[in-house]
């Protein structure tokens, strides 16, 4: 990987065979069931793991515990399990990494949140709490995270900050380098760049004490030596922050593919309103594992015709290049596939 950030363009490139091991993950929330659009992540970036020889990590991020729930973890390795999503390295079977659990690394976390206040790159701000609630518990890239945080905060002397603190307990924001520019080669959506000061300053740690979905998954990512990070493209606003956290700690980023999300037809990401597609329940409905996998396949241009397979089948034929680039709309027809009805 190289990070080149003497100019004001913070651009990472990585030099094909830099680490011969592949090493991949998903990392899901254990806030709800998993369903048909949270596998469809999981299921391509299992396969880019798999068709490379690598390894595969699964991390659960319950760093925001009054929103996760223990059982729902369980349902979740419950469900990657049967339909054939195995894993190397993962909470319930350990590895060289571990603890493989967010809410367990929390002395990691500490330690990075040290390193960059010593760098001079926190300071507390006193802005309200509703808005920084949204930064822990929604990933969801810079657009949901509310508007630019203007820097209200950011000057404050020694004595103000003393002052405000006796009236309220801070959350500590990283401060963002406002020239420079960020760039990197998506693997799945292209050359990306984001342009100087995009999103401002953001929460690393809430005034509750949680610390961010961002530095968690950059500490995370980068102790657990993954070479590849594929997920949804409603992170894609997420990885210029997280860019700048991998350079700010002095740690090699990984390379990034986001994949289009799945809609339903009103144009909105699929939800419960568009049928229970969770595992869990179409599980219960009858449906088989290589149903699902056969169906997700299908809609990846993996397979000319929907077909039932098992995940070990697709691997050795996986092309990221056949998944298509938009948003994809399941219809009604595609929907009745998968339930075989
Ligand atoms: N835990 C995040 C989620 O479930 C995904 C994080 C990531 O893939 O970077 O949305």
């Amino acid at each position: 990987m190289v990070a080149n950030s003497e100019s004001d363009m913070l651009s990472f490139d990585h030099k094909e065979g830099e680490q011969a091991v592949i090493r991949g993950r998903f990392a899901p929330t254990p806030s709800g069931l998993m369903h048909v659009g949270n596998i469809w992540a999981a299921l391509l970036a299992w396969l880019q793991t798999r068709s490379a020889g690598g390894q595969f990590v699964l991390r659960m991020e319950d760093i925001d515990k009054p929103r996760c729930r223990p059982a729902l973890a369980q349902q979740a390795l419950d469900d990657l399990r049967w339909l054939g999503l195995n894993w190397d390295e993962g909470p319930d079977i350990g590895g060289p990494y571990g603890p493989y659990t967010q809410s367990e690394r929390g002395a990691m976390y500490e330690e990075a949140l040290r390193k960059l206040q010593q760098s001079g790159r926190l300071y507390p701000c006193f802005c309200s709490r509703a808005e920084l609630l949204a930064v822990a518990s929604a990933p969801h890239g810079l657009s949901e995270e509310g508007p630019v945080y203007n820097g209200t905060c950011r000057c404050l002397t020694a004595e103000e900050q003393e002052q405000r603190r006796a009236n309220k307990e801070p959350s500590l924001r990283f401060q963002i380098n406002d020239d420079q520019a960020v760039a990197f080669i998506d693997g799945a959506a292209g050359f990306k760049a984001f342009a100087p000061g995009a999103g401002g300053d953001f929460v690393i740690r809430r005034a509750d004490g949680i610390i961010s979905y961002q530095l968690a998954v950059v500490v995370d990512d980068a102790a657990m030596k993954i070479t590849d990070v594929l997920r949804g493209y409603d992170l894609l606003d997420s990885t210029p922050r997280q860019l700048m956290l991998y350079e700010a700690l002095g740690l090699p980023a990984p390379r990034f593919a986001h994949v289009p999300l799945l809609m339903g037809e009103d144009g909105k990401r699929l939800a419960k309103r568009h049928g229970d597609t969770s595992i869990a329940g179409l599980r219960a409905a009858g449906v088989s594992a290589e149903r699902i996998i056969g169906w997700l396949a299908h809609i990846a241009g993996q397979q000319p015709t929907f077909n039932p397979l098992s995940a070990r089948e697709l691997a050795a034929g996986f092309n990221l290049d056949r998944v298509p680039k938009e948003p994809i709309v399941i219809d009604e027809a595609s929907m009745r596939r998968l339930f075989g009805s």
